[in-house]
């Protein structure tokens, strides 16, 4: 345990202030015992991964952060049938499990390359990326319920998933989540070959048909290789990615919203009834806001944070940013896009202890 740690250092967009306390656990023991022990003790609690989808306040969390190193996995069953079903530890390293999966020819994860953080996030936003998300493969997870004090599992339709949430999004509050996930568990098909490609782009990329496969070995080397072109990998070179990835979700509209748009506004059909998926990077770069906004030495933070120069929708520490530096970029670009279009933009990463 240390005293005074600064959460700036614990988050790829580097803001944040001090932690009240804070506390590494490397076992789902050590998760356990230190979640019981804030709660006894009536301490706000923060969870906290790989940091890459947080935004915390100038002003710290006065509460505990407990940051979750549990790591490795293991195959609880791998047959032809079956497929394999792999039960990964809450911070084993995503982009770790990723590789790991593509290398041993367990099909499913491949399109999910090269997103920052730990494994036990991935089901709290339904981690997403290039037309697949983690709702596709989770299983179950085990998790801790902070309201019954007990270990519990949770199946894949008990998380009631959607785009960019769940139930253990929906049931967090201020970065305190009534369950702790513990383990993952994934059933992946086995093969060389990918879960059919469901993203144009990357489709054309790789020579195939959307809705066709590729080996999964050229899929990683391409959604890498596009991410990165898009400031998406994290590189501590690169202030691009000193970011929370998308600071937006995409807009879910009815669809007279969406026809009301300019004709050659991206408009990408849910499946439910009515509703319309829209481009909130298209949104932002048509609302005036393009890649690099801010960037001016006299704009809205001072050039400390900015667009980043490869993507309208990540807003980046270009160094010594303040939270506060990037919630005045994200609020000028919500509110120039509702003033444009209509439209309120919302923020996918957690705010802790600041809003938009
Ligand atoms: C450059 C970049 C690119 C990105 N690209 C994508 C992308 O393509 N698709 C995408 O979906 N996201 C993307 N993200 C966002 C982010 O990487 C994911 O949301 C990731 O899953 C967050 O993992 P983490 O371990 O960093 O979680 P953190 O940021 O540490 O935490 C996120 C939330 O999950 C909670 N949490 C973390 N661990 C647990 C646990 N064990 N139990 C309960 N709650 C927990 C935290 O309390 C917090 O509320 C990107 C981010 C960056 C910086």
């Amino acid at each position: 345990m240390t005293e005074q740690t600064l959460l700036s250092s614990l988050t790829t967009l580097g803001v944040g202030g001090p932690a009240g306390r804070f506390i590494e656990a490397g076992s789902e023991a050590e998760i356990i015992d230190a979640v019981r022990t804030a709660d006894a003790a009536g301490e706000q609690l923060l969870i906290i991964g790989g940091g890459s989808n947080l935004v915390i306040a100038d002003e710290g969390f006065p509460g505990t952060v407990l940051r979750i190193a549990s790591t490795g996995y293991r195959v609880s069953s791998e047959d032809s049938c079956g497929g394999a079903s792999v039960v990964v530890q809450a911070g084993h390293n995503w982009d770790d499990l990723v590789h790991t999966s593509v290398l041993k020819a367990w099909s499913g994860l491949e399109a999910l390359s090269g997103i920052p953080g730990l494994t036990g996030a991935t089901p709290v936003q339904n981690v997403g990326a290039y037309g697949a998300d983690v709702s596709q493969t989770v299983a179950a997870i085990r998790v801790w319920d902070r309201q019954r004090n007990a270990v519990q599992t949770l199946t894949n339709s008990e998380l009631k998933f959607s785009y960019r949430d769940s139930l253990l999004k929906r049931t967090t509050a201020a970065g305190s989540p009534r369950y702790v996930v513990l383990t993952v568990e994934f059933q992946l098909a086995l093969g060389r070959e990918s879960a059919p490609i469901r993203y144009a782009e990357l489709a054309r990329i790789l020579g195939v048909e959307v809705g066709q496969r590729a080996y999964s070995t050229d899929v990683r080397r391409e959604v890498l290789a596009l991410r990165a072109s898009k400031g998406m990998v994290l590189d501590r070179e690169d202030r691009d990615t000193y970011s929370t990835g998308s600071f937006f979700t995409n807009p879910i509209v009815p669809l007279p919203v969406a026809s009301a748009l300019p004709e050659q506004a991206p408009r990408f059909p849910t499946g439910d009834d009515g509703m319309v998926k829209l481009s909130a990077a298209w949104l932002i770069d048509r609302a005036g806001f393009g890649k690099g906004f801010g960037l001016e030495p006299d704009s809205v933070a001072g050039a400390r944070a900015a667009l980043s120069t490869k993507h309208t929708l990540a807003i980046s520490n270009r160094g010594g940013a303040s939270t506060r530096d990037v919630l005045g970029i994200a609020r000028r670009v919500r509110d120039g896009v509702r003033d444009t279009f209509g439209i309120m933009l919302e923020p996918e990463p957690l705010l802790i202890g600041c809003s938009l």
